[in-house]
């Protein structure tokens, strides 16, 4: 028997709250290994050191890391941190020729053209630097294509080696993006073309990294019940359902948790007021303040909605467009922070400088701003095409804003259609992605909110009960970290 200690995790991310973030695998990266730190799990993070990072508030390591490349030893400095208010080490892979860039993946809508090697890099640093502190993890971790070279390179480079005996967890945080590129491109991973098969990384005549992740990995996550099931169909898949559903027992759906201490309208520094269940009167005054920050009108009347996000079409923002058409014909207000593709951009700004009394677009990310807007609102409307989790209706939730969501993906695991009989329900939900579903769902919201205002209060205060912690999930990741070793060893991983 192995002597009993702490299972060992490495886990692996291009971005990581606050350090880097462009999305939401940054929150999960921030958070998730501090709740498993409080399961007792000794887990490590492994991301890069970007540029306009705070990299003189790092301990250098003594000495450097040799990474393999295909051109050669990358030769690596390390720095070490904390996640912030933990012990949770974090290591930085310090290799400027890759990461002193002006973005982390590339300008907006643009990769930069090295990009499987720079993430080749992080698969490979990582397990390379495992070996140099002497941390050998009994699970590896990987999230999202930036990391798929991890579990394949356990299984190849590593082979007959101590770090072949990791067992490796990939969790996709969004499908949509897989690290797709030429075949000719399978080089820059150190690989041989042997590896150029439909088994491993050829996929319809590309190489797709995400593929080879699916196949090599000893199990599979993703961030929602929901979505785990939709993508092994044809309509969510984005060409990878197939894989999924051969993989259907090893794919497990983990609903993320959000940072309850960041994200809490009780103790929130960024919000004009607090408020909570027990004293929700805060909130009045948060959504003044957002009105007068908006210029719009002051008027507590008004059902104030709300749009945070990337401007992309997964957020289905087109379709938000075209219904605002007849959702500006009645008496609301609507407040947007985004920035994406650059023709929504424009279109949100225009529409803000023609209905200034009704609208207003803030172009651009702004984390405090987002907190003022989840305080202040009466309504969030997220009408995505597809949603592996998100996160945008957990904080609303928890800021009593009643979510307005497309039944796919975490949505539908997270908000509970409003009940007009009972007042049952934390949000409202509709089906079809059309402008006429959205509007007639925003209408329906509406007329809730000034018909029925008892039972806009009693799903706020549903709404901001609801447990959305970390720990819920970290307990989930523990299981699947003990399957997926007693699946790799062959024997179940003996508990501290
Ligand atoms: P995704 O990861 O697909 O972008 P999520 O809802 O899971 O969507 O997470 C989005 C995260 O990014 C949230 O924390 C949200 O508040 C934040 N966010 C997105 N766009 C902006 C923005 N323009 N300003 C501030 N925060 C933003």
């Amino acid at each position: 028997m192995p002597a009993s200690r702490p299972l060992r995790v490495l886990f692996l991310s291009s971005e990581v709250v606050p350090f880097a973030k462009t999305g939401g695998l940054a929150d999960v990266s921030g958070a998730l290994p501090k709740a498993l730190a409080a399961r007792n799990i000794d887990v490590r993070v492994v991301m890069p050191l970007y540029a306009g990072m705070q990299w003189n508030l790092l301990a250098p390591l003594d000495g450097i890391v040799n990474v393999p490349m295909w051109w050669g030893n990358a030769r690596t400095a390390i720095r070490l941190g904390t996640l912030p208010g933990s012990a949770v080490p974090i290591y930085f892979l310090e290799f400027n020729r890759y990461f002193d860039r002006p973005y982390l993946y590339g300008p907006p809508g643009q990769g930069y053209p090295d990009n499987f090697e720079r993430f080749s890099f992080l698969s490979r640093a990582a397990l390379e630097l495992v070996k140099a502190v002497d941390f050998l993890p009994d699970v590896i971790h990987c999230n999202d294509w930036q990391t798929a070279l991890a579990p394949v390179y356990v299984n190849t480079v590593e082979w007959g080696k101590p770090l072949h005996a990791c067992a490796s967890v990939y969790t996709i945080h969004n499908l949509a993006y897989q690290g797709v590129g030429d075949p000719g491109a399978l080089f820059i991973t150190g690989l041989g073309r042997e590896h150029m098969n439909s088994g491993e990384f050829e996929h319809f005549g590309a190489m797709n990294l995400t593929k080879a992740a699916l196949r090599h990995s000893t199990m599979l996550s993703t961030v929602s019940p929901t979505y785990a099931n939709e993508i092994q169909t044809g309509a969510y898949g984005f060409g990878l359902d197939g894989v999924l559903a051969a993989r259907k027992a090893d794919l497990q759906g983990i609903l993320n948790g959000i940072d309850t201490d960041e994200w809490s309208p009780e103790t929130d520094p960024m919000i004009p007021a607090h408020f909570s269940v027990a004293r929700p009167a805060g909130k009045a005054a948060c959504k003044a303040a957002l009105q007068k920050e908006a210029g719009l009108p002051v008027d507590p009347k008004i059902p104030l909605f709300a749009v945070v996000g990337r401007l992309t079409e997964q957020k289905g923002f087109d379709v938000l467009a075209h219904a605002l058409d007849r959702v500006l014909g009645w008496n609301v207000q609507l407040v947007l922070l985004g920035s994406g593709d650059p023709e929504a951009e424009q279109f949100f700004t225009a529409l803000g400088a023609q209905r200034g009394d009704k609208i207003r677009a803030w172009i651009g990310f702004d984390n405090a701003r987002a907190h003022r807007i989840e305080a202040g609102a009466d309504f969030f409307v997220m009408p995505s095409r597809f949603e592996p989790c998100g996160l945008n209706q957990m904080y609303s939730l928890r800021y009593g804003t009643l979510p307005i969501v497309r039944a796919t993906g975490g949505l539908v695991d997270t908000v509970a259609n409003y009940d007009e009989a009972t007042g049952g329900g934390t949000g409202f939900v509709f089906q079809d992605l059309t402008k006429d579903a959205l509007a007639n769902t925003i209408g329906w919201a509406v007329s809730t909110y000034c018909d029925r205002p008892q039972h806009i209060a009693a799903m706020r205060k549903r709404a901001m009960q609801q447990d959305f912690s970390w720990g819920r999930a970290a307990a989930a990741y523990e299981a699947l970290y003990r399957e997926a070793y007693q699946r790799r060893r062959g024997h179940p991983f003996a508990s501290a």
